[in-house]
């Protein structure tokens, strides 16, 4: 797997689908807000739960990370995706390398 550093329209992209998602949200919660209860709110949590599933997926498939240590590259599963904290295209990540916890840097996958 061969990986690149960010350019331009990735950082414009990655916006846009955030904003979209955004929106879907707020949209299916006016939506759904009106129902009678629980009804809305399940199918509120269910919209939130699939935009997430859907938003992680697409993520995992287009990007890797580098290694802050050693400069190792490497793929994610959707586990580690969910479950390790991330902050602005860096992840709390345990390289499959050197085997240290670090935060390691968003890249992009070339197909
Ligand atoms: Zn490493």
């Amino acid at each position: 797997m061969q990986y690149r550093e960010h350019n331009k329209a990735d950082k414009r992209n990655n916006l846009f689908l955030f904003l979209f998602s955004f929106a879907l949200i707020v949209i299916g919660g006016v939506f759904l807000a009106p129902l009678r209860w629980p009804v809305g709110i399940v199918l509120f949590l269910g919209l939130v739960i699939i935009m997430l599933v859907l938003l992680t997926n697409w993520q995992i498939n287009k990007f890797g990370y580098q290694c802050s240590v050693c400069n190792h590259e490497f793929d994610i599963n959707m586990k580690a995706a969910f479950l390790t904290p991330h902050i602005w295209r860096k992840k709390y990540l345990k390289c499959p390398k050197c085997q240290k916890f670090q935060w390691a840097v968003e890249i992009v996958k070339i197909k």
